[in-house]
């Protein structure tokens, strides 16, 4: 799930969906084909990942977004899920090997983490310029940054030359 998420880097680039060979080689890395791939699969890849990175907003304190709701519940009627039985125990798996179900994969280790209570620390960085997602291992769940040293010093920093500048203003 956050390898989907984080196909893209925000702030640097580059964007692996950006082409459907992009999306092709995510495909091959984690263990899915090709086939029959075109322009409308990488679009619903791209809808569905933002949409993801929304509700982990959501999950760092940002307001409900209705319409990424709608996104990921649309994309989803296209990639079916089956019941996998195995020696590893019983679990929702994609029904295909192609991209439908690389995102059906993704959308069955969302309702995994909804399920087992890991969803709601699982985060898109607060620092705009980042949205990284990670998970926030913090005992008390507030972690807002993906990385204290980097973003949360981005942030930290702002403020104080925010801070600055009012005094300045009232001074
Ligand atoms: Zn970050």
């Amino acid at each position: 799930m956050q390898s989907f998420v984080n196909s893209v880097n925000v702030e640097h680039g580059p964007d692996e969906f950006e082409t459907t060979d992009g999306l092709a080689r995510w495909l091959g890395r984690n263990g899915f084909t090709a086939a029959d791939l075109g322009e409308p699969d990488r679009r619903d890849a791209v809808a569905l990942r933002e949409a993801l990175r929304s509700l982990l907003r959501e999950n760092n304190g940002a307001e409900q977004d209705t319409a990424a709701h709608r996104v990921v519940e649309h994309v989803a009627r296209d990639c079916p899920l089956v019941l996998r039985v195995g020696a590893g125990g019983i679990a929702l798996g994609p029904a295909h090997d192609d991209v439908r179900g690389a995102l059906g994969a993704v959308l069955a280790k969302v309702a995994e983490a909804a399920t087992d209570g890991s969803w709601q620390r699982l985060k898109a960085c607060q620092e705009h310029r980042c949205e990284w997602a990670f998970y926030d291992r913090s005992r008390n769940r507030a972690s807002r940054w993906c990385s204290m040293q980097v973003c949360g010093t981005r942030a930290k920093m702002r403020v104080y030359r925010q801070g600055k500048r009012e005094q300045g203003d009232q001074g």
